[in-house]
């Protein structure tokens, strides 16, 4: 079997948690005398990523002195790793040079950026890449110091090559599959654990971009589709996904199983675990992505997959989406006007406006859309400056909502979720304020106030019985 293991920031921070993962890969190596090929992809350390960013804002107000304190933080974190972690005196030292190397890379860089004050997207990539960079070598050495063949490689390096949308790039798959052939099996038939930087990838001038916040599992979905893995394990602290929110619900349960197309919805709809688009390359060529706690190994935790095999459960999840707004527009002119639900998503699009929930009733007098709080005032600028009096006659706004959102491929066709959702919530004397159902009927959602949520959530999980899922 070809295994994808990927390690995520929090549990690499220590030299026990990386022993951990180590014997983590150890014991897939041989299964039942049968020898599985590994892959690991790791991302950088816990919370490194976001410091690289706030680093990003100081540097374009032209502050020379945090590049000395964070380059010192940087190299005291990771070598501090090596030192405890590499027992072998002779691979301990070419561990820290290698990594000694790339920071003396990332401060010439960090040194030339902070002379112009000046970051573009293309430079914040480059930046981005080093939390993981600093990361492949030394999980690679400590598997060398295991006794295990390993290298360490770049998403660059590896092959995996994208659009030029920096920050948010997308895989150009057909040639990453040949690359990522090319590159990875000569190393699994000599034996050698490739070890891959998550989060990282090149366009096709080679310029390093990345794939967006927690892309190290697109990174890792996107290799097992390449090279037809058989499984890909997400290590990260969680135990898996979860029915609820457990600071809302307390009896809140991991999901044993779940389909691709509810864990998508799932994703989408603000389970934080996974990146959005992670799915899509393991769901199309059908490979099971497990979830697993590497600091608690007696944990199942959660598969998806397209086979499921115990759950009878009609819903799986019940989501909060916090920090929300509800800005309802309208106007008479609106009424059969061909092209107008068209201009006022352009102006919010050109305006960097993202929209969560839209809905539109039949008398086409007035469109409701659900926005992220912050986005708020950009929407209400934008949509004044250019349509207020023209084809909008009023905007009004309702700050401070929440989405609750059921997730479950069950609810396909069965009569009377709907009527069970809705009375629950109105036994608890909870408002609905809008409500929207996707033709695939595997969500359904509906927005209620702030303060209406959380009772919303729990009533909702003890009506589907959600604490009664037998994994946990
Ligand atoms: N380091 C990146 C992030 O924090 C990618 C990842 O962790 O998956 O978003
Ligand atoms: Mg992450």
């Amino acid at each position: 079997m070809k295994i994808i293991m990927k390690f995520g920031g929090s549990v690499l921070d220590t030299s026990l948690k990386i022993n951990s993962v180590v014997e983590i890969c150890k014991s897939y190596k041989i299964v039942n005398g049968v020898k599985n090929d590994i892959i690991c992809v790791v991302s950088a350390l816990y919370q490194v990523t976001d410091k690289i960013l706030s680093l990003a804002d100081l540097i374009m107000k032209g502050n020379r002195d945090t590049i000395k304190i964070f380059i010192h933080e940087m190299t005291s974190i990771h070598i501090g790793l090596i030192e405890k972690t590499i027992t072998n005196h002779v691979l301990k030292i070419e561990a820290k040079n290698i990594v000694s190397g790339i920071l003396d890379e990332f401060q010439d860089i960090l040194n030339g950026l902070v002379l112009i004050s000046e970051i573009t997207p293309r430079s914040l990539d480059h930046m981005l890449s080093f939390g993981e960079r600093l990361m492949a070598p030394i999980i690679c050495y400590s598997f060398r110091n295991s006794n295990l063949n390993s290298e360490y490689l770049t998403g660059k390096d590896v092959g995996i090559v994208t659009d030029s949308n920096f920050g948010e790039a997308r895989p150009l798959m057909n040639t990453t599959k040949l690359r990522v052939n090319a590159k990875i099996l000569p190393l699994l038939q000599r034996d050698i654990i490739p070890v891959v930087t998550g989060f990282i990838g090149a366009d096709q001038h080679g310029r390093i971009t990345t794939l967006g916040r927690s892309g190290s599992d697109y990174t890792a979905t996107i290799i097992a589709s390449c090279i037809q893995a058989d499984e890909v394990y997400l290590w990260s602290d969680v135990n898996g996904l979860l029915t609820a929110d457990p600071l809302i619900v307390n009896d809140a349960r991991v999901l044993d199983e779940i389909s691709f197309a509810e864990a998508a919805e799932m994703v989408l709809f603000g389970a934080k675990y996974i990146h959005p688009r992670a799915l899509e390359p393991v769901m199309d060529s059908d490979i099971p992505l497990k979830i697993r706690n590497a600091l608690n190994l007696s944990h199942h935790g959660t598969v998806i997959s397209n086979d499921l095999k115990t759950s009878n459960h009609i819903i799986k999840s019940i989501i909060a989406i916090r920090n929300t707004a509800l800005l309802e527009v309208g106007g008479g002119g609106m009424v059969g006007s061909l092209g107008t639900a068209a201009i006022i998503f352009d102006t919010l699009a050109n305006n960097k406006v993202n929209i969560m929930m839209i809905s539109q009733g039949p008398s086409e007098s007035s469109i409701s859309m659900v926005l992220n709080k912050d986005d708020l005032g950009k929407a209400i600028t934008s949509l004044e400056l250019k349509l207020l009096g023209k084809i909008i006659k009023h905007l009004n706004i309702l700050e401070n909502v929440s989405i609750v959102t059921v997730v479950g491929a069950g609810m396909r066709g069965i009569k009377g979720i709907a009527g069970k959702i809705f009375t629950s919530i109105a036994k608890e004397n909870v408002n609905v304020i809008m409500i929207v159902q996707g033709s695939s009927e595997l969500n359904l959602a509906f927005v209620v106030k702030d303060e209406d949520c959380e009772k919303a959530v729990r009533s909702l999980h003890k009506e589907f019985g959600l604490e009664k899922m037998i994994n946990d």
